[in-house]
């Protein structure tokens, strides 16, 4: 079973992956179009259907003055998922010594259900699970998610209620472009999976650390770009966003990780001839 929890340091900040479910998955819908052949020798596995180490991540920081999560997980629907962890978020950060009502900062990669479920809780889902926290996202994700046009759609309806409540305590502030929320904590756009996905870089002590949202699945999205994951909107934005964000990796000598790696993946991106090499640490 993958772990729920583990911590390490980036500079001078404490980083927390915290598990809100880790269930084992197959992944063949995150290599669309893919030669089967080609993705599970990459995943060092031989059968498409073979069950591997999922994760629905989050992140805690802690160590520059605030207290932030990086996207809130599955929220109450975790718990019914039936998975390790699922649901767990609460539990995985009070063994972290913290309150919901000691996170002052929230941002979101993007609004996917199982980024931003425990904004809220409670029976109709009015509560604010981080009363004290403001949210932070890009606005083009916003507008996304609340253009009249996707209606009633599921994920629409999870977006929604995820951040409404808090907009009507005017709890969400939005951005354009990259943008630092914090001295330590820049959201770089990195669309394509949504209009308005963003990765997170953190930065301390002349460390960094790359928190990939959904631009990548698994750590082999670094080195092939252009295996698209089913569910992102416009593959090729999301191609060149993987481009974009290996790059980067790459030229700070980042350590990355996503909060759908099983718990604890960390590795870098290393320039290759012809493209990247994630090297797992
Ligand atoms: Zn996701």
């Amino acid at each position: 079973m993958s772990r729920l929890s583990e911590t390490f340091e980036i500079g001078g900040l404490t980083v927390a992956a915290l598990s809100d479910g880790a269930p084992d998955r197959a992944l063949g819908g995150f290599f669309h179009g893919v030669d089967a052949a080609d993705w599970t020798q990459a995943l060092g596995i031989t059968d498409a259907e073979q069950p591997v180490p999922f994760n629905f991540g989050t992140f805690l920081i802690r160590g520059d003055g605030h207290t932030t999560l990086v996207d809130t997980g599955l929220g109450a629907a975790g718990a019914a998922m039936d998975v390790p962890g699922g649901g767990e978020l609460l539990a995985r950060l009070e063994e972290q010594g913290v309150a919901p009502g000691e996170v002052d900062t929230i941002v979101h990669t993007h609004l996917h259900g199982d980024h931003c479920g425990w904004n809220v809780s409670g029976e109709d889902g009015g509560h604010l699970t981080f009363p004290n926290a403001t949210i932070h996202l890009s606005q083009a994700e916003l507008d996304h998610w609340f253009q009249p046009g996707l209606g009633g759609t599921d994920r629409a309806l999870a977006a929604r209620r995820a951040i409404v409540p808090p907009q009507a305590e005017g709890h969400v502030e939005t951005f354009d472009g990259e943008h630092a929320v914090t001295d330590a904590l820049t959201m770089v756009p990195t669309p394509g999976h949504t209009p308005g996905h963003c990765s997170v870089l953190l930065t301390s002590q002349g460390q960094h650390l790359v928190i990939l949202g959904d631009a990548g699945h698994h750590p082999v999205h670094l080195e092939h770009h252009d295996w698209i994951p089913g569910v992102d909107l416009d593959p090729a934005e999301s191609t060149r966003s993987r481009g974009k964000i290996a790059a980067l990796a790459a030229d700070r000598d980042a350590i990355v990780t996503g909060g759908h790696f099983p718990i604890l993946t960390l590795g870098k991106v290393r320039r290759v001839e012809g493209g990247y090499r994630w090297e797992g640490l």
